[in-house]
């Protein structure tokens, strides 16, 4: 592995600027990388070799002229259900496999105003719906701690590509964990921003109202220079909230005396992994010896329905958001039918796979006239108790701490025929979706070689907070710093 495969943004940057290493040669040595583990961990849908070196040569010629842009001339990876204009954009789905957007997505946008380097866009679970980036409809991608294991999802690709070496940063989707989720498997950082805090524009819709876009980063500090990249108000969502961006880098002081942490007992579920368990009272203890307050017995009771609800809430609105692949307009299109309906029929039964399928059952059942108040109806409700029960603890706690995933990296093909237990690995995850929160996903330990993820969550648009905090943890820790000898 050349040195320069593990650099974060702000050694790279320093790197740049102090005309040691230009960003060509930062992208040749990033592209070589790919092209040497690729076949063993399968992260990249596409690899975009020719405008990564154009970007890098247009990028030099500006830092030459004075571009000081801590993004500018660094590679990037894009999760490929965020549409990039000209590069293919498939969503790891047969539906989507040769769809070339004729846009950019707003982060795409946002980061190509910061001349990055695009080096490719990442496998990821179909439509971005499973927990192992299993459901791809491509192929799978492999933990690069275990080869044998996921990754997790969905954004599998983008945590294995910073943890592996095969791009300095990566951007994720997290409708229900899926940035976290898989930061905790890889031993990266992820942060799922607060909804509304980044654009949603241009990001293929799973779950229109749990859907957030956030970075995938090898440490908080970095993942803070990339929220000011992208985060803030965008006109083409409506969602977005019209709030300033604050420089994300100015709360990582280091100091978090007096900051309260609570930690509720109902993450500390059944079937939890005695390991995972055991790192994390290590962790906190160490938050608690940085001179953080915890109180270690908060409970929050609705957290048990959290997974319910959102596979109503979630599968209702991707019933509905996934009505528009019909083979008419774009995407796959059966051709050899007789009538309209069986080309609409056949171009669904073909274009999506198994677990699209699902959801696009339950989705539609709950939404039916005869059960949406039993299903979809009750979920909101529940819904607003889980929210609320959040809003009452964040008046006594900054933030709340948890594990991100209940267990280590699980061996591939070990839960694809059992939906639960896959939909179970995120129930740590999930509740903070269905409540709209920030939280970060950070190495905190390992068990047996497999790395172990902490959560820590936040109140609405407090993304600081958790990031000072996240910050203060990596410069008291080195787990963050190892990697997969691959
Ligand atoms: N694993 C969850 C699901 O399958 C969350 C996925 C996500 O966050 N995109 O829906």
């Amino acid at each position: 592995m050349s040195h320069y495969n593990q650099l974060t943004i702000r050694e790279a940057h320093e790197l740049l600027i102090s005309r040691k290493l230009s960003s060509v040669e930062l992208t040749r040595a990033t592209l070589e990388r790919i092209r040497e583990i690729e076949p063993k961990v399968h992260a990249f849908v596409t690899v975009t070799d020719e405008l990564a070196l154009k970007q890098a040569e247009k990028a030099d010629g500006l830092i030459a002229a004075g571009d000081t842009n801590p993004l500018t001339g660094i590679p990037v990876l894009i999760k490929d259900n965020m549409c990039t204009r000209g590069i293919r954009t498939t969503c790891s789905s047969r539906m989507l496999e040769n769809f070339v957007p004729p846009y950019n997505a707003t982060v795409v946008e946002k980061l190509n105003g910061c001349n990055v380097v695009v080096v490719g866009k990442s496998n990821m679970d179909e439509f971005a719906m499973g927990s192992s980036t299993e459901n791809s409809a491509l192929f799978v991608t492999c933990n690069p701690w275990d080869l044998d294991r996921v990754p997790g999802g969905s954004s599998g690709g983008s945590a294995v590509a910073v943890a592996a070496g095969e791009t300095v940063y990566a951007l994720g989707s997290d409708t229900g964990g899926s940035i976290r989720q898989p930061a905790g498997f890889c031993s990266v950082t992820g942060l799922k921003p607060t909804y509304g805090r980044v654009s949603r524009y241009g990001l293929v819709a799973f779950a229109s109202s749990l859907d957030q876009i956030g970075p995938l980063t090898r440490d908080v500090a970095d993942c803070a220079l990339v929220m000011n990249a992208i985060a803030g108000h965008d006109s083409r969502d409506s969602t977005s909230v019209p709030y300033e961006v604050p420089d994300y880098t100015r709360c990582l002081t280091g100091d978090i005396k007096g900051l309260r942490i609570g930690v509720p007992r109902e993450y500390f579920v059944e079937g939890m992994q005695a390991e995972v368990e055991t790192a994390m009272r290590v962790a906190i203890g160490k938050l608690e010896e940085l001179g953080a307050k915890v109180e270690w017995e908060v409970s929050l009771p609705h957290t048990p329905y959290a997974l319910a609800v959102y596979y109503i809430i979630a599968p209702s609105e991707a019933s509905a958001n996934l009505a528009r692949y019909d083979g008419v307009k774009y995407g796959f299109s059966y051709k050899d039918a007789d009538s309209m309906w069986e080309a609409l029929e056949k171009t669904r039964q073909y274009g999506f796979g198994d677990e699209v399928k699902r959801r696009i059952m339950l989705g539609t059942y709950a939404l039916s006239a005869g059960y949406y108040d039993a299903w979809y109806l009750k979920s909101q409700k529940v819904r607003t108790l889980i929210r609320q029960e959040f809003s009452q603890a964040f008046e006594k706690y900054d933030v709340l701490v948890t594990p991100t995933s209940p267990t280590l990296p699980f061996k591939i093909g070990e839960k694809v025929d059992d939906p639960l237990q896959m939909y179970l690995s995120d129930v740590c995850t999930l509740p903070i979706n269905i409540a709209g929160l920030p939280a970060i996903s950070i190495p905190a330990g390992f068990a047996d070689g497999l790395p172990i993820g902490m959560q820590i969550i936040g109140k609405p648009f407090a993304e600081e907070t958790i990031l000072k905090i996240a910050h203060a943890y990596q410069q008291a820790t080195e787990w963050h710093k190892r990697r997969p000898s691959i």
